[in-house]
């Protein structure tokens, strides 16, 4: 098609690139960072490299039932103060030491947040600063910077959501842990991307609550296909580690409708035994709207799944761990709020009660 007044030109790069705009409402603002280009900017120690593997690894084998220890993924609703992270993460990290026998805790730095109707806080790969307009290329360095200063002085290598498909290999080399959320866990593109990562992966169940959706895509996910990633067409193997997570729903009136009680469980299981599908796990998100956002049910709701596992054979061998919404201080506060340590987003419980609900996990298993 021919270039049309609407036709502009992206400065700053070494040959200039006239785009078409085909009088889409689009005004291209700036070129992305390369893959490899973030890489080769922002490398990870080699040493990093080999703890997130043994991590990546000993996680595969609780997901493979091999393991019976139990994972926690545990952390800000989204993570939008590097340093406040930092903090929060070396804290669950003298934690660890406490109950790593039992547990596996995987810190929840979440950098992408998917909005309910598309307006707010869109995470730190949008808005590296909160208060100021965005800047994703600028937000792609902050977040992969986060993430190394974390697994460099933690070890404890971390889950994130994918959001945003194409860019999990600007973070790829990072992640232990990678989950779908409930608004996208229906899209055909995250399905088949989760398919070709060799990282465990929890595809939650939509808002809607239906659990068979869940499962397609748990399916999907574990199935190979050929389709165009990037800018190139791929195979992928399959992940034999994709699983759900039960998040809770939202019914036709905007009422909550839980899933973690052990009536949803046992229902849950049998639909997953049922279709045969590699590593059958659940994960139960005990905030969200299985906490209607009363974040300090938290704790109570993740005693409940205890009991339940305990009644339930079936239960002990299917509910592998929990996800919970936790961060220094407790609540939550408006985007431009300067509480450190305190979430933007959904409202977290607060560190000392995270501490007791996972020494109290360590207890009761
Ligand atoms: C989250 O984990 O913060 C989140 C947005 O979850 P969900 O997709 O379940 O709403
Ligand atoms: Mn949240």
């Amino acid at each position: 098609m021919a270039a049309t007044s609407n036709s502009f030109v992206v400065a700053g790069l070494s040959s200039t690139l006239i785009i078409q705009e085909h009088k889409m409402g689009f005004t291209y603002l700036q070129k992305m960072p390369t893959v490899e280009e973030i890489l080769q900017s922002l490398p990870l120690k080699s040493e990093c490299t080999a703890v997130k593997q043994q991590r990546d690894e000993e996680i595969r084998q609780v997901i493979a039932g091999v393991s019976d220890r139990f994972l926690v993924i545990i952390g800000p609703c989204s993570a939008h103060d590097a340093n406040a992270v930092f903090e929060y993460v070396s804290r669950l990290a003298r934690l660890n030491e406490k109950v790593r026998d039992k547990l596996i805790i995987i810190p929840r730095i979440y950098t992408n947040k998917p909005r309910t109707t598309g307006e707010g806080y869109k995470g730190m790969a949008h808005q590296p600063d909160p208060t100021k307009a965005p800047d994703v290329a600028e937000g792609i360095r902050a977040i992969r910077r986060m993430h190394i200063r974390v697994l460099g002085e933690t070890h404890l290598s971390a889950a994130d959501e994918m959001l945003y498909p194409e860019n999990y290999p600007y973070l790829a080399d990072i992640l232990s842990y990678v989950t779908v959320g409930a608004r996208s866990v229906e899209n055909q593109q995250h399905r088949l991307t989760i398919s070709g990562l060799d990282v465990p992966a929890g595809m939650k169940n939509p808002t809607s609550g239906d659990i068979e959706v869940m499962l397609n895509s748990v399916q999907a996910a574990q199935l190979p296909h050929v389709f165009v990633y990037r800018d190139s067409e791929v195979h992928t193997t399959g992940n034999s580690y994709a699983h759900s997570i039960l998040r809770g729903a939202v019914n036709h009136y905007g009422q909550c409708i839980h899933n973690y009680h052990y009536e949803d469980l046992i229902g849950c299981a049998e639909r997953y035994e049922k279709r045969g599908l590699a590593n059958p796990t659940i994960i139960v998100d005990t905030n969200h709207a299985n906490s209607n956002k009363e974040y300090r049910e938290q704790p109570r709701i993740a005693q409940e799944i205890m009991e339940s596992m305990r009644q339930s054979p079936m239960l002990k061998k299917i509910v592998r761990g929990i996800m919970v919404e936790s961060y220094l201080a407790e609540g939550s506060q408006k985007p431009d709020g300067q509480e450190f340590g305190k979430s933007i987003t959904d409202p977290c419980l607060g560190w000392e009660d995270t501490e007791k609900l996972i020494v109290n996990l360590a207890e009761a298993l």
